[in-house]
């Protein structure tokens, strides 16, 4: 069936709804009282992802303290430098927020003691500096501080529904951007440059920031951590396309392996054998299963076929407001799976000095299994 109806651009379709400070409050509320309920005596936001879930705001981290303190029963409170102050006001989440300011020359950490209390026990943001973290120990040598993320490892997994719409739209416009890369020249053109392609189809069909553009041609695919060189691609090469970034505050991450030209037999094995991995990898999530189940049923498949040694990292990631978070897909990981998480399923084969093939789709969590966030065809597809 062909069809002639011409791709809309991103700009011909609505953007989400935008979130409003009820819903950050809602979060931020949410935040206070699962912490209680872990026994703990507030949460601490330094300017990051968990900010950004928490209140919309995202400030540049520096040397300044700005600190999000949350306790149950209490307003949430942001501690921001004086000069910060206006855009704090101004964001989004400004109106759930009671500002806190200190200005230069004052001692900050003497600003956040009083809100904390001698004694308590609060969750950190994992991405909070040392130097603030320890500016605060010396203010409260009494209190204590734990992870976020081990603390409170659901807050920012399970996905409500006006996020996994975002993340939905962010899937679609990967997919979109995919479809499209098939249609360039790989042959006799550099890795760099097909991966500015990739990167300039994420930013047209909506993307804002595009996270990474992996192309790993030949022997450079071997290595899952290659981005993308200056080697120039030849007919015959498997070529591993990885790419994501944020779409309306949300991130994409897929993968797929293409070939130039027609594959061998052997790397046309090897891509069946990472297909199946990750179809299987898909299947096994559901309501009730530990993340770690997840990576069993991909590995088994690659471990049968041969490879297991050529499978080095773990099944998957969490996805967000980052494009890599927890909770992670992997051996020992027995949180269980949740309806409404997100993360990715990209198992892979890495035969050094060769090649390799990765299949990567976001899934969602749903009442009783799995629901993609990529759809593009997993075959290995051909291009010139
Ligand atoms: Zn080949
Ligand atoms: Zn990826
Ligand atoms: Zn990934």
């Amino acid at each position: 069936m062909t069809s002639t109806t011409p791709t809309p651009s991103a700009a011909d379709r609505p953007g989400p709804e935008p979130f409003t400070a009820e819903d950050y409050r809602v979060r931020m509320d949410r935040a206070a009282e699962a912490a209680a309920d872990a026994g703990l005596d507030g949460v601490l936001v330094a300017p990051g992802p968990d900010l950004i879930h928490l209140t919309g705001y995202l400030p540049v981290p520096t040397e300044r303290l700005t600190v999000l303190v949350l306790r149950a029963g209490e307003d949430p409170v942001l501690v921001v430098p004086t000069l910060e102050a206006p855009d704090a006001a101004g964001s989004v989440g400004g109106p759930a927020l009671s500002l806190r300011n200190w200005t230069d020359g004052a001692d900050p950490y003497a600003t956040v003691a009083p809100l904390l209390g001698a004694t308590g026990r609060f969750a950190v943001s994992d991405n909070t500096w040392a130097l603030h973290l320890l500016g605060l120990q010396q203010a409260l040598p009494d209190a204590s501080y734990v992870s976020l993320t081990a603390a409170l490892p659901m807050l920012r997994a399970v996905k409500d529904a006006h996020e996994l719409a975002r993340l939905a739209a962010a899937g679609e416009a990967a997919d979109r951007a995919y479809g499209e890369i098939l249609t360039v020249r790989f042959a006799g053109r550099r890795e760099s440059e097909v991966a500015a392609d990739l990167a300039a189809l994420l930013l047209r069909f909506g993307h804002s920031q595009v996270d990474f553009t992996v192309v790993g041609s030949g022997p450079n695919g071997a290595n899952p951590h290659h981005e993308a060189g200056e080697r120039v691609i030849e007919h015959g090469d498997t070529v591993v396309l990885d790419f994501g970034g944020l779409k309306d505050g949300y991130g994409s991450d897929t993968t797929r392996t293409v070939h130039v030209g027609e594959p061998s037999v052997a790397e046309q094995h090897v891509h069946d054998v990472v297909r199946e991995a990750q179809q299987a990898g898909v299947e096994a999530v559901r309501p009730g299963a530990a993340c770690q189940d997840v990576d069993r049923a991909a590995r088994e498949i690659i471990e049968a076929a041969g490879y297991g040694d050529l499978f080095i990292h773990r099944t998957g990631h969490g996805i967000g407001v980052t494009t890599h978070e927890p909770p992670y897909m992997i051996e020992g990981e027995e949180q269980p799976l949740v309806p409404g998480m997100c993360f990715s399923v990209e198992p892979g084969i890495y035969l050094p000095g060769r090649f390799g093939v990765r299949i990567e789709d976001i899934v969602t969590v749903t009442e009783d299994g799995a629901r993609r966030f990529n759809n593009t065809s997993r075959e290995m597809a051909i291009v010139e």
